[in-house]
């Protein structure tokens, strides 16, 4: 197996548990369509678990783009070029981070930057 091939399968599976867990947290999230609990506090902490689903939702989403779009960089040829200064990602980084579009320095600065 290339390291190509590796990044491939570690990608494809990390979509599919992410769709899976986006799927549960969907379902969660219908879930709540009941009346709120009378007690005032019953309904504070299932607002709190609402935020929680809610930001789970988002992050879960981001994650599915970011490998998404790893993944459509290996069929057009890119994947392991930085998006940002087009040196090769460092292979240790990508097995790491597989779903990585930045090498390290890059990202360092636009974490700095954020
Ligand atoms: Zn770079």
């Amino acid at each position: 197996m290339t390291p190509l091939e590796y990044a491939q399968a570690c990608l494809t599976t990390r979509l599919q548990d992410l769709s899976q867990r986006a799927a549960s947290i969907e379902r969660s999230r219908q879930h709540r369509q009941r009346p709120l609990s009378a007690d005032s506090e019953d309904r504070a902490t299932e607002r709190e678990n609402d935020e929680v689903l809610d930001r789970l939702a988002v992050t879960t989403q981001v994650e599915i783009s970011q490998t998404r779009h790893a993944l459509s960089r290996i069929q057009d040829g890119t994947y392991g070029l930085c998006e940002s200064c087009g040196e090769p990602i460092k292979p240790s980084r990508l097995q790491a981070v597989p779903e990585a579009t930045q090498c390290s320095g890059c990202a360092a600065s636009a974490q700095r930057a954020a």
